[in-house]
């Protein structure tokens, strides 16, 4: 019961976040957002029982251009789908690495142009080379993905109820 998830949209109905159900909790009983949907889930207190909400929406709208989306290796791994961005195999998120598309040695950063999911063999053809030195191709460009993008991949189908509001 306690890794129950509920979706947290805004006022318009657009996906935040996803919160645990004590969170939802607090932020219905502050009148910050109210339940949308509820799940088939009830907790007891002494007196009462509640009813574990699945969907909550918050009374103020966000604005989406506030999200950053930082470029860390959950979330290029996110944004390329767990797949190897040269040979598209997928690999257990352990054996796949991050790949700097201009090497760092060579000046390339960190950012969302730059880095790629690799499995292993293809991060080690491509070592500290450009990739015109390699035969290695990329499937696609990388860029920056939408908030929207990412969190609908975060979250994924796991629950049935959400998926109309991703
Ligand atoms: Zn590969």
């Amino acid at each position: 019961m306690d890794d129950i998830n509920v979706l947290k949209l805004d006022s318009s109905y657009k996906p935040i976040e996803l919160i645990t159900w004590q969170d939802a909790f607090i932020l219905t009983w502050l009148k910050k957002a109210y339940v949308v949907e509820y799940t088939q889930h009830w907790v007891h207190s002494a007196t009462q029982k509640f009813q574990i909400p699945a969907v909550i929406a918050l009374i103020r709208f966000v604005d989406e251009k506030i999200f950053t989306v930082p470029c860390t290796t959950k979330n290029v791994m996110l944004r390329d789908g767990h797949l190897c961005q040269y040979c598209g195999k997928s690999s257990k998120e352990a054996q796949l690495n991050i790949d700097h598309v201009v090497p760092r040695s060579k000046g390339g950063l960190t950012s969302w142009e730059n880095v790629v999911t690799a499995c292993t063999s293809c991060n080690q053809t491509k070592k500290d080379l450009f990739l015109h030195e390699t035969t290695l191709k990329l499937a696609k460009i990388p860029k920056k993905p939408s908030y929207r993008a990412l969190i609908r991949k975060k979250i994924g189908n796991v629950n049935d109820s959400w998926i109309r509001y991703l």
